[in-house]
């Protein structure tokens, strides 16, 4: 990026107006059902979310990167009503008829991606005024965190089909948000095989390439080596079976590349769901 490049871009963040700084989140979301059992991850994404207003301001905006909206380059929802999408099968009606009614952000959106380049062709993020909404990695945690539904909620896709490093750098432009009343979310799981899932086990067991992933990843974010998280790849074997598709690891770069350089992270949901679905979660900040 040049430099006239980038003064031209911040430019257009001067419409959000400074705030003390919000925290930044990884969230495992796990099991679509997570949005609606009473169990330990709702009842944590409920305790989060009474602590903004608290210990962290209210957030103007939320911005959410969730595992299930890949795209060819990356998008901005920016449409004043986004709908809420149910992008599963094989679960009860009850599931099906949850909404999640929160208000876009059609100008801010336009701010975020006139202000952000994407890292390979060095364009502005593109907005998306009516096809996507909000997926369930979103409004599955945030329904619980925040269920009056009235802070306005934003999606930014992934272009899967680039390298991981570049999703971090990406992340990394989401930093200055964080100044601007904006709660950056990455919606994922820290290890994820759906297909070795295993229904009936307690959340304390897990294989043992799952918790080796989960270990060796828990560890480089507790150092705050985040940079390496991004060559998650190189662990071989153990990556391709925690991931045999990558797409809920990469919302966690999103998460790393805004935490400022130096901020503590703090661990929790540190268990497993079916033994394949690491659901360990960070806030820094
Ligand atoms: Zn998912």
């Amino acid at each position: 990026m040049t430099q006239i490049a980038e003064a031209a871009s911040l430019e257009s963040l001067k419409s959000l107006p400074f705030t003390p700084r919000m925290p930044v989140l990884f969230l495992g979301h796990g099991s679509p059902m997570n949005a609606i059992e009473d169990n330990e991850y709702r009842r944590s994404w409920q305790e989060l979310g009474g602590q903004f207003g608290k210990k962290w301001p209210t957030p103007r905006l939320v911005l959410c990167i969730s595992a299930h909206w890949l795209s060819r380059g990356w998008w901005l929802t920016a449409m004043a009503k986004p709908k809420t999408i149910h992008d599963f099968g094989g679960f009860p009606q009850e599931l099906f008829d949850q909404q999640y009614p929160a208000p876009g952000a059609p100008e801010a959106a336009r701010a975020i991606g006139m202000a952000m380049r994407q890292p390979d062709t060095h364009k502005p993020l593109a907005l998306d005024e009516q096809e996507w909404g909000l997926d369930h990695g979103t409004w599955s945690v945030l329904k619980p965190m925040f269920p009056q539904a009235d802070i306005p909620v934003i999606q930014l896709s992934m272009d899967y089909g680039r390298p991981p490093a570049e999703h971090y750098a990406l992340g990394q432009q989401l930093r200055a948000l964080r100044e601007r009343g904006v709660l950056i979310v990455g919606s994922g799981n820290i290890v994820h095989n759906l297909r070795a899932m295993q229904r009936t086990v307690s959340s304390d067991q897990a294989y043992d390439w799952a918790i080796e992933f989960d270990r060796v990843i828990g560890e480089h974010i507790a150092q705050g080596r985040l940079d390496a998280l991004s060559g998650f790849q190189s662990l071989g074997q153990v990556a391709q079976m925690a991931h045999p598709t990558h797409e809920h690891y990469l919302p966690l770069l999103y998460a790393a590349g805004a935490v400022q350089p130096g901020e503590a992270p703090q661990s929790f949901n540190a268990s497993f769901q079916g033994a394949s679905i690491s659901m360990r979660s960070v806030i820094w900040g």
